[in-house]
């Protein structure tokens, strides 16, 4: 069995600044990680091929700084590694991305699952994977929370809003992982002194623009549909008030008139 996961390399959130100016992520000096989500799809290939004996390979598209996460990758256990990466990619919007990231598993083939993470949590759109299910012609399952190899087929447990769906499904399928579907292991030792060294260069393989089944009007902004016109921060316009009162009847009674002038009862 061949697992692909997709892996994208992300600005470590928490820390990122945008610039008042242009609306942009200030990426200078902040810190790159794993996207969280693709974590829990990695550690979920882990897992099958820890009880199935699997060949995991995971795939990022991105520049060369992007091997970082492969390196990661490969140090928590996968077995290969490929960087998808051209200046052509540049401008691409998730459409576009998919696209190629399409292209790249068409040329790693023999796959029976493709994990995604839900979504990247630079994007935050949620779109690649399920584009990806489109480019491909394959069945998907999105914010999967618990997984089952049954023979030939896989159960899956789908998150919703609603209550969890358990669907059963025939390999190849794309999958998308939310983070209730485990606890990520971390790279071991060995695996470190492994793979960030020369010999997990040496794991890498990079697919260029020539290697992959694509058309130049497919990808970049040539082949991107949607445009970011303006991104902002929303200015917070929060305006609290302390109930004051002398007993709590007085408290309610005040609230209950603050919520029907503005009738939310
Ligand atoms: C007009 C436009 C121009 C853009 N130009 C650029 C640009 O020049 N450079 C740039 O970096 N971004 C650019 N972007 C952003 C880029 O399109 C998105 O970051 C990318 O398509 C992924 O979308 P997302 O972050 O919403 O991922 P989501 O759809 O939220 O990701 C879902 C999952 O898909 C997989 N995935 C997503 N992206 C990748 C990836 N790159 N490699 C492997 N797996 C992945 C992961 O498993 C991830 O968890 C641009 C976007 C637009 C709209």
């Amino acid at each position: 069995m061949r697992i692909i996961v997709c892996i994208k390399q992300v600005p470590d959130t928490n820390e990122v600044k945008i610039n008042q100016e242009t609306g942009t992520l200030i990426r200078k000096g902040v810190p790159s990680i794993m996207n969280p989500d693709d974590k829990n799809a990695l550690e979920e290939a882990l897992k099958i091929k820890d009880k199935y004996s699997a060949e995991v390979v995971i795939l990022t598209m991105g520049p060369l700084q992007a091997k970082d996460v492969l390196k990661e990758a490969l140090s928590m256990g996968a077995d290969k590694a490929v960087l998808i990466t051209d200046r052509k990619f540049g401008g691409s919007d998730t459409w576009a991305t998919a696209t190629i990231i399409a292209a790249a598993i068409e040329k790693i083939g023999n796959y029976d699952i493709i994990f995604c993470g839900r979504q990247a949590i630079d994007g935050d759109t949620a779109q690649v994977g399920p584009q990806i299910a489109e480019f491909l012609n394959l069945p998907q399952i999105t914010y999967i929370k618990a997984l089952e190899i049954k023979e030939e087929k896989l159960e899956v447990k789908r998150y919703t809003e609603n209550g969890d769906y358990i669907y059963e499904v025939k390999m190849p399928v794309v999958l998308t992982a939310i983070k209730e579907l485990n606890e990520p292991r971390y790279p071991t030792i060995n695996g470190i002194i492994e793979n960030f060294g020369d010999m997990g260069e040496e794991k890498i393989i990079t697919f260029e623009f020539a290697d992959l089944i694509l058309d130049e009007s497919q990808i970049g902004l040539k082949g991107s549909p949607t445009n970011v016109f303006k991104s902002f921060v929303p200015v917070k316009s929060k305006i609290s008030e302390i109930i004051e009162g002398n007993t709590t009847q007085e408290k309610v009674d005040y609230l209950i008139e603050k919520l029907s002038e503005i009738k939310l009862i």
